[in-house]
């Protein structure tokens, strides 16, 4: 392209709808894997500065630390990098980012992953918590045609947590499981595999509410157990209502509205948190829920499409 050419280009940058720039960034992405993560974040940085302190956009540069470019801004004289503020702030060994996303798409446990990276076990733990906070808001934008919602539950677990512990320790497998309490989790995933969940503080339909405003088509029909609470919900969202009463032994309606595969999405996140994770904290539990449905969305995961999709947040979400 001509000097010229590419500078209208960049001219144009500004003019761009949110999904127009969404779609440039894809395109870009895909010719250009992020092989060097940290490379592309400081990057796409610099061609949209922005203070994460006070939101200016008048950054001088000021001197490298760490070999990462520092800037001051303007307005607070706040000094900051492109990792500022963001799940990734202060993490480091960038080159070694890739190969650690490649193992989350094979869900490595921490001892192999911080083997294969060559770094601490601290740091493998730090490092998947970064990253997940950044997965765990990748949400489905829209579930449409037929969705199934259900609920299902975790015992309460204070994993890994030394201190401050709300109830004396327990030995594995001597604990009474009726006495844990159990932490809600709902799923809703259409039949095209786009997921929206959540860790739920109840049971309510303004709980339900909150995870689902936005993401669920009008014209969706949506298969969930009768219950007031989603029916209030269905209210709420407009969507159509397929209430399956399992007690019943309604559990198919027309053939085709049922929650089997919701209800195996919950049977396989289970395994998996049980199987490889030997359970896992609730405090990150709502990390493990994107994590999983990273690894089950339509595409297979891979560590570009993971670095794509903490790229695209780190730039939406500066
Ligand atoms: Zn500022």
């Amino acid at each position: 392209m001509k000097p010229q050419q590419f500078q209208d280009l960049l001219n144009a940058v500004p003019l761009l709808s949110s999904q127009q720039r969404n779609t440039l960034i894809n395109a870009l992405s895909e010719q250009n894997s992020p092989s060097d993560i940290a490379k592309s974040i400081e990057d796409s940085f610099v061609r949209a500065p922005k203070c994460p302190h006070c939101g200016s956009e008048a950054l001088q540069r000021w001197g490298k630390r760490n070999k990462r470019q520092r800037f001051r801004c303007k307005v607070c004289r706040k000094t900051l990098n492109a990792f500022s503020k963001t799940p990734l702030a202060r993490l480091r060994r960038p080159e070694a980012w890739p190969k650690y996303l490649e193992g989350m798409t094979h869900s490595l446990t921490l001892r192999p992953a911080a083997k294969q990276c060559g770094v601490s076990l601290n740091t493998s733990f730090r490092w998947r918590h970064r990253f997940l906070q950044v997965i765990e808001h990748d949400q489905a934008p829209e579930l449409s045609g037929i969705a199934e919602l259900d609920e299902t539950f975790f015992r309460e677990s204070f994993k890994g947590q030394k201190k401050g512990l709300p109830r004396p320790v327990r030995k594995r497998g001597s604990d009474k499981k009726t006495d844990c309490r159990k932490i809600p989790v709902m799923v809703a995933r259409d039949r095209g595999s786009q997921t929206v969940d959540g860790v739920l503080k109840n049971e309510s339909a303004d709980e339900l509410c909150r995870h689902l405003n936005g993401r669920i088509n009008i014209e969706t029909v949506v298969c969930a157990d009768a219950s007031l609470a989603h029916e209030k919900l269905a209210r709420a969202l407009g969507f159509t209502f397929k209430e399956l009463v399992s007690s019943s032994g309604i559990r198919v309606i027309e053939g085709v509205f049922h929650l089997q595969h919701v209800n195996a999405y919950h049977s396989h996140l289970k395994q998996w948190i049980t199987g490889i994770f030997h359970g896992v904290a609730t405090k990150y539990l709502s990390h493990y829920l994107g994590w999983r449905r990273a690894l089950t969305g339509i595409n297979a995961l891979t560590s570009d499409r993971l670095a794509n999709k903490i790229l695209e947040f780190l730039h939406f979400n500066p």
